[in-house]
């Protein structure tokens, strides 16, 4: 290895070139930073190796994109193949056959229509609420442009998904920007009185949104929740009895239901989508993150047919005039057909069932440690809360684990995994191995009295 091939040349070229995401700089300055920078120079399966030939086993699939592991030769093949054919065309007036087959099979798994595409999980967002909120003006009703989440909620950071996302840490400082939304309480399992069970945190929190929407209904285009886990916020899961209750309110009140399934969409929850799980369907669906199996950026929008038609007609103004310029990206597109065939080649939903249950078993020592509260589990997602005084646990903590091969960082004090699908029992066991190991390093860290953070809270 020559010296310019070294984790610490990159970094350093990094850090003078490169404004890194969700990430205070500073944190990541020379020797001794508190966040180091980890130059990746491959990966494969579970495995990210750096550019000095060490391996970190991906235990939250890159920001929980990917599905079937790193460099999957299936959908590597239909990249090739792909872009071999047609790069890019503008879909504005131009359609082809990637778009037009994924959108079928979109269509078909989740019962909507009309995909609407762009390239991340916060455009997604934008085109949900614009869609909703210029249907109803299409309707006649243009008073209805407001709209409601949930606390703690998470769409995406561009400033129209900034404000229906109540994460103070992200929000506060572009607080003035925003047209901010409504939040009703969260249905989030953990806040369960003594007697109660998550059907009843769902119950109770049902009835706040209805109560709110009984008040402010006609100025309301559109109620947007993330179903099942709420994963910004530290893994809050609820039970599906929120989803159908919710449901209920938007048809009663005629709200849109926006169901996110940017995270939790494509099995990860243990149903193709989470929303699912409550036999419900929702008016609108956004989708992303997985959809490309960590590949490429990729989203999409699907609706119901009364939306759709609400925006045909004579006038060019009552159509929907959102674009991007990489909208329907063909490469884009055959990476997304590539993973929708994975999941069911590899009867994907089956599969993790059992895999899970092994991850279950393997983080057993994990779930039962004395300073861990709320074990919790849904589908491919584990999480735990750890009973920490540091107030940056989740730094030390990520920096133990990448010292132990793992790529753990946890939200605040929730420590969580969510492993690609194809995680191997070894490796499953090096996972929770690694998972452990770093938890008894931070809590000594803890217990030798390390020096309180001056940095705020910890991000993502
Ligand atoms: C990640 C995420 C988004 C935003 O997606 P980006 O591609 O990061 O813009 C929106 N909603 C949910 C639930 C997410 O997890």
């Amino acid at each position: 290895m020559t010296p310019a091939q070294t984790n610490e040349a990159w970094t350093r070229r990094s850090l003078a070139s490169v404004w890194h995401p969700c990430t205070q700089m500073k944190l990541h300055e020379a020797d001794g930073a508190a966040q180091p920078l980890i130059p990746i120079a491959r990966a494969e399966g579970v495995w990210l190796h750096d550019v000095e030939g060490h391996r970190i086993l991906d235990g939250i699939s890159s920001w929980w994109v990917n599905l079937f592991g790193h460099g999957h030769p299936a959908i590597r093949a239909a990249l090739v193949d792909q872009l071999g054919r047609l790069d890019h065309v503008m879909l504005a007036g131009f359609t082809h056959a990637p778009v037009v087959e994924l959108s079928e099979r979109l269509g078909a798994l989740t019962g909507l229509g009309h995909a609407f595409y762009a390239s991340d999980g916060a455009s997604a967002t934008e085109i949900a609420l614009k869609m909703s909120a210029h249907y109803w003006r299409n309707a006649g009703q243009p008073g209805k442009c407001r709209f409601v989440g949930v606390a703690g909620g998470y769409h995406g950071e561009t400033v129209g998904a900034l404000a229906v996302t109540d994460i103070a840490l992200f929000r506060e400082a572009y607080a003035p920007l925003l047209r901010l939304a409504a939040t009703v309480p969260s249905p989030d399992a953990r806040q369960a009185a003594p007697g109660e069970d998550a059907a009843a945190v769902a119950e109770r929190a049902a009835a706040a949104l209805g109560d709110w929407l009984a008040e402010h209904h006609a100025r309301t285009a559109a109620f947007i929740v993330e179903p099942l886990v709420q994963c910004a916020a530290g893994m809050a899961m609820h039970h599906p009895r929120y989803l159908q209750r919710a449901r209920e309110l938007c048809d009663r009140y005629r709200v849109h239901l926006v169901v996110d399934e940017i995270a939790v969409g494509f099995g990860r929850t243990g149903t193709l989508f989470a929303h699912q799980q409550a036999g419900i369907r929702p008016d609108f669906i956004c989708l992303s993150k997985g959809l490309t199996g960590g590949t490429l950026p990729l989203s999409a929008v699907l609706t119901t047919d009364a939306v759709y038609q609400a925006f045909f007609d004579d006038q060019v103004a009552r159509g929907f005039l959102h674009s991007h310029s990489y909208t329907g990206n063909p490469l884009a597109c055959r990476a997304a057909l590539a993973t929708l065939a994975l999941l069911e080649q590899t009867d994907a939903l089956r599969t993790n069932a059992v895999t899970a249950e092994l991850l279950a078993a393997q983080f057993a020592p994990l779930s039962s440690h004395p300073r861990v509260r709320h074990a919790r589990r849904q589908g491919m997602i584990f999480a735990w809360d750890v009973a920490s005084s540091l107030p940056d646990f989740a730094r030390r903590y990520a920096r133990h684990a990448l010292a132990q091969g793992v790529l753990l960082r946890p939200i605040g004090p929730t420590l969580y995994a969510m492993p690609p699908y194809v995680i191997s029992a070894d490796e499953g066991a090096h996972l929770a191995r690694g998972a452990l190991a770093a938890l008894e390093a931070t809590l000594a860290e803890e217990t030798a009295g390390a020096p309180r953070a001056t940095a705020g809270a910890d991000g993502v």
